[in-house]
């Protein structure tokens, strides 16, 4: 039985620590240390190796709660860990006649032991099985957050960002701009009769060219910019760092690659750009306001042109 007892405290202690933890990061290290520490104490006073009277005893003891909670939090190999360090001590402090399993015969206290050692065990698998639980529980969780967080913020359609996204990446520039005067252009893109495309090729069709526009979209952007749709057949991109100037110069870019560019239709597809830029009393809104205005000047124009919109938020 004591062999079995053996095994059973050796065998997930060595485990433990030859399968490395997830997270054994510098807080983990310091709990394993701070733990096998204080449970060596708390079984130093039990077992009366220190061969002191601690008035202190029973606050020791009090903190064993907090013990459970460490282990709980960090896992298996802290939990094995203590669990051979108490069990070790426990056997040495019996064997060497001192403790309170020290009984009139060997086999007495063999059994008090052995019975100690279940006990503690029992408790300490627990622990593990829980904490086992608890971290598979989060890894999932995680892992959904994650696929969730990309449905949220996804067009479904083009994989573009979706308009909350845009809206945070606004938010986010408007901070910039405040803090450290970082001016930032935003385009909002909308092509020419597209009812007329859907109407007369079909919606699939329609998808296909609105997918093809966003791909277009994505390769004439810098990597710091961000490109998203804002629904139906409207883009949008917030261009950072830059100015008014920069600004003529994309939104001319992106006109003739799209004139430029063979959707695989019989009539051209062009788009419609509204082009403006952050300035200091912008808010979210006076920017889509102004970008908007810009864009329905280009449609008032006729179509297939950039028009900006540079004055002061009203
Ligand atoms: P304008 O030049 O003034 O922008 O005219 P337009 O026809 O492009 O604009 P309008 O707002 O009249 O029509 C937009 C069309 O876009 C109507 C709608 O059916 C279509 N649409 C919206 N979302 C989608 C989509 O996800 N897929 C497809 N295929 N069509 C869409
Ligand atoms: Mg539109
Ligand atoms: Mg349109």
């Amino acid at each position: 039985m004591g062999d079995r007892v053996g095994v059973l405290i050796f065998t997930p202690f060595v485990l433990s620590w030859l399968y490395a933890e997830p997270r054994f990061n510098t807080s983990a290290k310091l709990a394993l240390l701070g733990a096998t520490l204080y449970s060596l104490l708390l079984a130093a006073l039990v077992f009366d190796v220190l061969q002191v009277k601690w008035p202190l005893d029973y606050g020791i003891s009090a903190l064993v709660p907090f013990l459970v909670a460490i282990l709980f939090r960090y896992g298996q190999r802290l939990i094995f860990t203590v669990q051979v360090a108490v069990l070790s001590l426990a056997v040495i402090a019996t064997c060497s006649g001192s403790g309170p399993f020290v009984a009139a015969t060997t086999w007495e206290s063999l059994i008090q032991l052995q019975s100690f050692t279940a006990a503690i065990s029992i408790i300490l698998f627990l622990v593990a099985i829980l904490n086992l639980e608890k971290s598979s529980n989060e890894a999932y969780l995680e892992k959904r957050t994650k696929e969730l967080e990309e449905l949220y913020r996804k067009d479904a359609l083009t994989g573009l960002w979706n308009r909350y996204r845009i809206e945070e990446f606004l938010h986010l520039e408007l901070e910039r701009l405040k803090r450290d005067h970082m001016q930032f252009g935003v385009f909002f893109i909308d092509i020419d009769d597209f009812k007329i495309i859907n109407d007369t090729h079909g919606h699939l069709e329609g998808d296909r060219i609105l997918c093809e526009l966003s791909e277009l979209i994505l390769h004439n952007v810098r990597e710091i910019d961000v490109a998203g749709r804002r629904g139906g057949e409207e883009f949008i991109i917030i261009s950072s760092n830059t100015n008014q100037n920069n600004i003529r110069v994309i939104a001319n870019k992106l006109l003739s690659e799209v004139r430029k560019n063979d959707f695989g239709l019989p009539e051209k597809v062009t788009i419609s750009i509204g082009g403006t830029i952050g300035q200091h009393d912008d808010t979210e809104l006076s920017i889509i306001n102004k970008a908007d205005q810009a864009l329905y000047e280009s449609k008032y124009c006729g179509k297939n042109t950039a028009s900006f919109e540079f004055t002061k938020p009203r």
